[in-house]
């Protein structure tokens, strides 16, 4: 949530980041209902005073024991109770509208964003190794997991439906270890590790900024006002919402969880394989830090650096890009996406995502701590992935094929494969 007296004062450049990120809102709007909202309580707290005022008159009226005073103020009393119930009623009616316009608003961007209409306008800003050149006939992730025997798309889709998947044996074992691989090293580096529940309540999904928009993203319970989490986003900053906290330090959180997706408005794109599925894992890096753009931006590096390495250490190609207006969703300050190459897309594909979020999660999730001056400031919220799999077991499969079919296992993963060097057909 954006506050209200910052909207006011820059509704130009509201509207103009809600038109960028193509978000349908009328800051004019906003801020109408914001002054129909605090006249309306202007009027409620004129009569709450009213009320109060002729309960004392009455006492005094009674005191003195003169009846005829008393029987006008009980008509008054009577009068200015029902226009107060009646004005109660629309300052409920003008603080919903409020509410509701406020959910739409986007967070402001930051001035290095550039400016774009989708994906296809964000800029990279690095590169790191090289795309492989195959001096043979280059296999895809499909036909890999086929071949050894690690990923099962067809039985995945007879038994759930489109865009889902078993993996089996060595497919599995190989998931887990890239897992270990980040948790460890999150643990190495200072995150504490949160096993979180992934069904949660409309509130932590709106509070932590996935609701309204985004709301046909999710995974509805029937008959329950509970969804499964699409990241453990979610459920790691929620598990300090309204509270206080010491932020000496920042708070570093991940999570292993699995993720839900619907991935309505995606209908036809990367049906086939690992790419886009409605249920993966995900070890997610969450930061909660002051209020304070420079620590946020420090951060913001820290958490792009450790999935950095997490590639480096699996001996993957990618590069960094910073993700344009158009690309970032409503409560994104500045956004980098990391891309790993894959082969058989001929192309960097988006593995990773870390943001800054300014105190957008902080405020709907009333997240606080003291300043320097003892005052309670919103704190500041980013995330980034540090590993997404199955996704990630595209380019890692693709670009560590050998010649002779088998699959190089990276030096930092074998620990966890038994010392495996290689997958052998
Ligand atoms: P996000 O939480 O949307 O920033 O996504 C983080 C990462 O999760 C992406 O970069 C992908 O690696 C992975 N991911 C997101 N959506 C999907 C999906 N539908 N299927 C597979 N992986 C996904």
């Amino acid at each position: 949530m954006v506050d209200v007296e910052w909207i006011r004062e820059h509704a130009d450049e509201v509207q103009r980041t809600a038109n960028e990120k193509g978000i349908s809102l009328d800051v004019s709007e906003v801020i109408q209902a914001d002054e129909r909202w605090r006249a309306s309580l202007a009027r409620v707290e004129q009569l709450r005073y009213l009320r109060n005022q002729f309960t004392s008159e009455i006492a005094q009226a009674m005191q003195a024991e003169q009846q005829a005073d008393m029987a006008q103020l009980k008509n008054e009393v009577r009068k200015n109770n029902k226009e107060l119930q009646l004005q109660e009623k629309e300052l409920q009616h003008h603080k919903k509208v409020l509410h509701e316009l406020l959910m739409q608003v986007p967070n402001r961007v930051s001035e290095d964003t550039p400016y774009g209409l989708s994906d296809a306008d964000n800029i990279e800003i690095s590169r790191v190794g090289q795309p492989p050149a195959f001096p043979f006939p280059m296999k895809s992730h499909i036909e890999l997991g086929e071949m050894h025997q690690l990923i099962d798309c067809r039985r995945g889709v007879k038994t759930a439906g489109s865009r889902h998947y078993y993996l089996r044996g060595m497919g599995v074992l190989l998931k887990r270890a890239v897992e270990q691989l980040a948790i460890d090293l999150l643990i190495q580096r200072g995150f504490e590790m949160l096993d979180v529940p992934l069904i949660v309540n409309a509130e932590a999904m709106e509070r932590t900024g996935f609701f309204p928009q985004g709301i046909d993203q999710s995974f509805k319970i029937e008959g329950e006002s509970k969804y499964l989490v699409g990241t453990s986003e979610v459920p790691l900053i929620s598990y300090y919402s309204q509270e206080i906290l010491d932020l000496t330090q920042p708070k570093r959180l991940a999570a292993l969880s699995t993720c839900f997706r619907s991935e309505v408005g995606s209908a036809g794109r990367d049906v086939s394989g690992l790419y886009r599925v409605h249920q993966f894992s995900k070890v997610e890096q969450v930061i909660l830090c002051r209020n304070d753009l420079d620590e946020s931006e420090r951060m913001l590096a820290e958490i792009t650096q450790n999935a950095e390495d997490l590639l480096t250490m699996l001996e993957l190609p990618y590069r960094v890009v910073a993700v344009c207006t158009g690309d970032m969703s409503q409560k994104t300050y500045k956004q980098f996406d990391i891309e790993t190459w894959m082969p058989s897309r001929e192309a960097y594909g988006e593995t990773h995502s870390s943001s800054i979020l300014l105190d957008f999660q902080a405020r709907r999730s009333h997240i606080r701590y003291r300043d320097e001056t003892g005052n309670l400031v919103f704190c500041h919220t980013l995330n980034n992935t540090a590993v997404a799999l199955p996704r990630l077991l595209i380019p890692l499969l693709e670009n560590h094929q050998q010649e002779d079919g088998s699959i190089y296992i990276p030096l930092a993963l074998r620990p966890y494969m038994n010392g495996l060097t290689h997958l052998e057909i």
